[in-house]
């Protein structure tokens, strides 16, 4: 009896070891990855009405040293409770910045490029001065950045964030709010953010087509937007159909499989230089 007791408490003791120390492992794992290097910006296009691209949205990509690519969604949350996305996503400024310059020439105008930015990093007001290391090389209006904050996320509004979003404005940073109509995001919170993209999410996309309800929630939102004097991107767009529908309803960026898959920057530089 005892020695059963003394095995169930030492199994108990194992498995509460092991919940504890998982996040610490998963950092220790995404810091040892930052340093190597592993973080990679994919770059998926964002069109215009005609199908052509006019801007594109970074996809982080973890590729280990088994080069296997490994998804955000399975590492995001983890970087995000670690504090480790805010390094993370500075990782990628670099070669995109190095890429986009390179690529000057075959890149559209008006080029807008999307990053998806975690609420920690709304709280430091060194955003505004990576953003604006990050456009001081490029000629200007070559390209304007766009930063993603997900409804699901929301940002407290406080004095810094005021700041912080004043200088953005300034600089001509946009913002988008990311997977809207799955999160709480108020009409005062679009307002005071001055927001300038509401990104409709894929849930609702896929929609189109279907007797669901969410169907006549897209054109809720569409005119919405318009009201508000925001634009809206059509995300998810995977089929023709999802296409001429928000197309018809007057929305003219559209990102999906239907139009690009997110690659590696290379691969994005040749379609860039395919669509000229
Ligand atoms: P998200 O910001 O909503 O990004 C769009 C996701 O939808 C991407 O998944 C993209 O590959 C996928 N997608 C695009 N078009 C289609 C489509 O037509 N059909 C389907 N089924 N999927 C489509 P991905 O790359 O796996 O990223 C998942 C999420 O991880 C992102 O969702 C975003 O929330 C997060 N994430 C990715 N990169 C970053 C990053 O650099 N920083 C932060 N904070 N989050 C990131
Ligand atoms: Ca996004
Ligand atoms: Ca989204
Ligand atoms: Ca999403």
């Amino acid at each position: 009896v005892i020695s059963s007791v003394a095995l169930a408490s030492l199994l108990c003791a194992i498995f509460i070891y092991q919940i504890l120390s998982r996040p610490y492992k998963t950092k220790t794992v995404l810091r040892k990855a930052l340093k190597r290097n592993e973080f990679m910006p994919w770059l998926q296009g964002v069109v215009d009405k005609n199908g052509k691209i006019c801007g594109a949205e970074v996809l982080m990509r973890w590729q280990n040293r088994d080069n296997k690519i490994i998804s955000p969604d399975i590492f995001i949350p983890a970087a995000e409770e670690s504090g480790l996305i805010v390094p993370m996503t500075s990782s990628l400024l670099q070669p995109l910045q190095h890429f986009l310059l390179q690529n000057l020439e075959a890149l559209p105008a008006d080029f807008v490029l999307s990053i998806n930015i975690s609420k920690f990093h709304f709280q430091d007001m060194r955003l505004a001065e990576e953003c604006r290391n990050f456009l001081n090389p490029f000629p200007e209006k070559a390209i304007s950045l766009c930063l993603e904050i997900t409804e699901r996320e929301l940002i407290e509004q406080t004095p810094l964030t005021d700041e912080l979003l004043k200088q953005l404005h300034n600089m001509g940073v946009k913002i988008a709010i990311d997977d809207f109509g799955t999160g709480h995001a108020s009409f005062n919170y679009l307002k005071a953010f001055k927001v300038d993209f509401l990104k409709i999410d894929r849930s609702y996309i896929n929609t189109i087509g279907t007797p669901s309800v969410s169907a006549s929630l897209v054109d809720i939102i569409i005119n919405m937007a318009k009201k508000l004097e925001i634009d809206v991107v059509a995300e998810g767009v995977e089929n023709k159909e999802q296409a001429d529908y928000v197309i018809k309803h007057s929305v003219n960026k559209l990102q999906g499989f239907y139009y690009h898959k997110p690659v590696p920057l290379l691969k994005f530089g040749e379609l860039l230089n395919n669509d000229l």
